[in-house]
C-alpha cells in the first residue's frame, strides 16, 4: 500500500492546478501524489483546440508543470493508473492494477468525458473527437493529409476547430443541429455575426441540420445529414459536448444531479474528501444556487481553491463563471451568465465585430460578452456582475458609467 497525506485523483486542468497550489503553499516531499488515467501530465486544454491544431504548439508549451517540477518537489505521478473502486471510510484507491493508495485528504478532479455520436458509421475511422493531447495529435495529423473536412456541432470545439482548419486552407464544413451557434451564450445577432465571420474566411455552414450516419468502408467518406446530398468527409470531428465521470462516487451517494455535490469549501459529503473541476456542483456565491461548469477557468480556480482548503484555510469558494475565446483573429470574452435575462444591451457595433453584449434580470447585470472593445468594459464587467449591480434602463446604452474607470490598454 502506497500512503499519502493527499492525493489528487484526476490529471486534468483541476488536477494540475490543485498539484500547483500544493507546492506553492510549501507540501512536503512525498506527502502529495497525483493519480491519474492519463499517460500524460495535466496539460492545458484550451490550446488543443487553438494553437495547438495549426502546429503553433508544442507538448512541452502546454504541460501545466512538467516532470522536473513534480521530481524537484517530491510529487508522485502515478499516471496511466485506473482506479475501480474508492473506500471512502478506509481512505483506500483501488488501482485495476499495483499497489493500492492511501489517503487522509483526497481531492476528487476526474473531469469530463466527451460526448459521442450515436448513429451508424460513427465508428470509422478519421471520426474524431477532441479532449486530449493525443486526439488534437491525430486531428493535426490528418488535417496534414488535406481534407474535406466536417465537423460536427456548433459549440466551442465546432467554432474553434471550424476556424483553425479553413485557417490552414482545409475545405471545411460545420454542420449544426439548430439555428444557432453556440446557443447557451449567443444571441441571434451574434450568432449572424460569427457565422459571416468565419464564412468569409472559408468555413461553410449547415444549419438546421442533424447527422443521421457517417458513410465510408473503413475510413469515413462522407456525413449523410437530414437535408441535402451527403457532405464528402476525408475526416470528421465531432464537438457536441461533455458529461462528467462520476461513476466512481455513486455508490457512496456523492451525487448531485449530474455531478458530485460539494458545499461552498468544495467539501463533499465524505469527510476529508473534496471535488473540483467539472464534476463539481458547487453553490453559486452569487445566488447559491447548485452550479456545475465545465469550462478551463472555473477547473484551474477550483483546483486551487480546493487545494488551499485541503492544507489550511477553509474559504467559500467565490467565483464568476469566465469563458474565453479565440477564432481567426477574434478574441472574446464572456464573464456571468444568461440564463433568466429578461433584457439584452449592446454596446458598439455587432455587424461590425466591436461589440459588448449585457444580460440583465429585473435591472440586474448577470453576465456580460466583450470583443474588441474598451478596456474599461472588460475590468467593469466581472466587477458589476460580482457586485450585482443594477442598470436602469438606458444607463448601460450610455457612456456615464463606464466613465467611472480610467481606461488603459493591455
Ligand atoms: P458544447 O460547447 O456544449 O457544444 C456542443 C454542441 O453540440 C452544441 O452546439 C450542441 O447543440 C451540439 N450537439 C449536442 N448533441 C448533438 C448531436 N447529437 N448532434 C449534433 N450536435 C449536437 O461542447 P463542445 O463544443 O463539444 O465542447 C466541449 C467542452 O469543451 C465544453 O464544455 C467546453 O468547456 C470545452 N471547450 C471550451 C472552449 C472555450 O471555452 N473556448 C473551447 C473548446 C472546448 P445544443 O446547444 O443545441 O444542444
Amino acid at each position: 500500500m502506497r500512503e499519502y497525506e493527499y492525493i489528487i485523483l484526476g490529471g486534468g486542468v483541476a488536477g494540475g492546478y490543485a498539484v500547483k497550489e500544493f507546492v506553492d503553499r510549501g507540501v512536503a516531499p512525498g506527502k502529495l501524489a497525483l493519480v491519474s488515467a492519463d499517460e500524460r501530465l495535466p496539460y492545458e486544454r484550451p490550446p488543443l483546440s487553438k494553437g495547438f491544431l495549426t502546429g503553433k504548439k508544442k507538448e512541452k508549451d502546454i504541460l501545466i508543470s512538467n516532470e522536473a517540477f513534480y521530481a524537484k518537489r517530491g510529487i508522485d505521478a502515478h499516471l496511466h493508473t485506473h482506479i475501480w473502486r474508492i473506500d471512502f471510510y478506509r481512505r483506500i484507491l483501488y488501482p485495476k492494477a499495483g499497489e493500492e493508495f492511501s489517503f487522509r485528504k483526497l481531492l476528487l478532479a476526474t473531469g469530463s468525458r466527451v460526448r459521442t455520436l450515436d448513429v451508424p458509421g460513427g465508428d470509422l475511422e478519421n471520426v474524431f473527437y477532441l479532449r486530449s493531447f493525443d486526439e488534437a495529435l491525430q486531428i493535426r495529423e490528418a488535417a496534414l493529409g488535406g481534407g474535406p473536412a466536417v465537423v460536427i456541432g456548433g459549440g466551442y470545439i465546432g467554432l474553434e476547430v471550424s476556424a483553425h482548419l479553413a485557417e490552414l486552407g482545409i475545405d471545411t464544413t460545420l454542420v449544426v443541429d439548430g439555428d444557432t451557434l453556440l446557443r447557451r451564450l449567443f444571441t441571434p445577432e451574434m450568432s449572424q455575426f460569427f457565422a459571416r465571420y468565419l464564412r468569409e474566411r472559408g468555413v461553410q455552414f449547415l444549419f438546421n441540420s442533424h447527422v443521421t450516419e457517417l458513410t465510408g468502408a473503413e475510413t469515413v467518406e462522407a456525413v449523410v445529414h437530414g437535408t441535402g446530398e451527403p457532405l464528402p468527409a476525408g475526416f470528421v470531428v465531432a464537438g457536441i459536448g461533455v458529461e462528467p465521470v462520476v461513476d466512481l462516487y455513486r455508490s457512496a451517494g456523492l451525487l448531485a444531479g449530474d455531478g458530485v455535490g460539494v458545499n461552498e469549501y468544495l467539501e463533499t459529503k465524505a469527510p476529508d474528501v473534496f471535488a473540483a473541476g467539472d464534476i463539481a456542483v458547487f453553490p453559486d456565491s452569487l445566488d447559491g444556487h447548485p452550479r456545475r461548469l465545465d469550462h478551463w477557468d472555473n477547473a484551474m480556480q477550483q483546483g486551487r481553491h480546493a487545494a488551499r482548503n485541503m492544507l489550511e484555510q477553509k474559504t467559500p469558494y467565490e467565483h464568476i463563471p469566465y469563458f474565453f475565446s479565440d477564432v481567426f483573429d477574434l478574441s472574446w470574452e464572456f464573464w456571468g451568465e444568461t440564463d433568466g435575462a429578461d433584457r439584452i444591451v449592446y454596446r458598439g457595433d455587432v455587424e461590425g465585430g466591436s461589440f459588448s453584449a449585457w444580460w440583465l434580470s429585473r435591472d440586474r447585470l448577470l453576465g456580460a460578452f466583450v470583443l474588441n472593445r474598451p478596456e474599461a468594459e472588460r475590468e467593469l464587467a466581472p466587477r458589476w456582475i460580482r457586485e450585482r449591480k443594477e442598470f436602469s434602463p438606458g444607463e448601460l446604452e450610455g457612456n456615464d458609467a463606464f466613465s467611472t474607470i480610467e481606461t488603459h490598454s493591455d
